[in-house]
């Protein structure tokens, strides 16, 4: 049996403990290890970490304080699309949904598309009839209405920025975040597993898709290497195909994951304005949690009793 580690995170970006109040923190703590909990609780049973990586990231998709399921960000249009992917490092399976709208789990979507479709990755109207067709669980548009976000958005909705730049955004607005949310595990057989689900970005154009549904980008497991999870600008995740750019980093420069992350996160993507952070396990059960933004909501756990959560650098 080898240590077995789940790790988390809830969206990075500039996130002030000067903006925070002691509830909100204590709030969003919370949130975190009841993800890591749910997580940890099926790898302590002996299950499988892509198991563990869904249960994790459902209980952050049920928590209003992240933007993923419930509580995602507003489109331009004043819509709720979602992103979620999933991938199994045991097989390099994978499962992902784009633009989806009602889904209550959008996790949970892109895992039945991993287990009960001949693809990969199913958006908008397509992924929407697919999870009638598979019982997935839908919710009116008010279950995914969050005022703060509503703010947010009414703050630069008759402007072309999306939330990258919320320093256009009033005072009581001033937490720059991204909001994804993620879960990467490795289970006491060693399997890798990774899990990415967000609303995206607040005030983005109708149909766009970032990088957490684009497997190797936000999201990549392979037993052979790491399982990771992202957060952060989409776009320039996506021009450096950031999360297979680390596991690529390990396969074929032998480098340690944490060694892999930093050149991805510090360096490549720092050059590029990426600004965002990703977590990241590996098959002796390490867990590396590196960002260039000001905080990243994250944590981990494992069975040797180590663990931290935690919000700012
Ligand atoms: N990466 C996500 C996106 O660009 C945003 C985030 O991490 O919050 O859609």
């Amino acid at each position: 049996m080898s240590k077995f580690t789940i790790a988390v995170h809830g969206g990075s970006g500039t996130i002030l403990q000067e903006c925070m109040t002691p509830e909100s923190e204590a709030a969003y703590i919370k949130g975190l290890n009841d993800a890591l909990n749910a997580g940890y609780s099926v790898l302590n049973n002996g299950g499988k970490a892509i198991e563990a990586v869904k249960a994790s990231a459902i209980e952050l998709e049920n928590n209003i304080l992240f933007n993923a399921g419930k509580g995602s960000v507003f489109t331009k249009t004043g819509t709720h699309e979602m992103d979620a992917s999933i991938m199994d490092g045991r097989n390099l399976q994978a499962g992902a949904v784009a633009s989806v709208s009602n889904v209550r789990n959008p996790v949970e979507l892109a895992w039945r598309v991993m287990q009960k479709s001949e693809h990969v990755l199913l958006c908008g109207k397509g992924a929407e009839e697919f999870a009638k067709q598979n019982g997935i669980e839908f919710e009116p548009d008010e279950y995914f209405f969050s005022k703060f976000r509503y703010d947010q958005w009414q703050a630069i909705k008759d402007s072309d920025d999306t939330a990258l730049d919320h320093n256009i955004i009033p005072e009581v607005l001033k937490v720059k975040k991204f909001g994804t949310v993620g879960a990467v595990a490795c289970d006491m057989q060693g399997n890798l597993a990774a899990a990415t689900s967000t609303g995206g970005m607040t005030n983005k154009q109708y149909g766009r898709i970032g990088d957490s549904p684009i497997i190797g980008i936000g999201t990549y497991a392979n037993n052979n290497t790491c399982a990771i999870s992202c957060t952060g600008h989409g776009e320039p995740f996506i021009k450096a195909v950031a999360a297979y750019d680390v596991s690529c980093l390990m396969e074929y420069k032998g480098l340690s994951l944490e060694e892999a992350i930093n050149v991805v996160v510090m360096d490549k993507l720092a050059k590029i304005d990426g600004e965002g952070g990703m977590i990241g396990v590996d098959t002796k059960g390490n867990a590396a949690l590196i960002f260039n933004s000001t905080g990243m909501y994250r944590g981990f756990r494992n069975s040797d009793g180590e663990g931290v959560t935690a919000i700012y650098k």
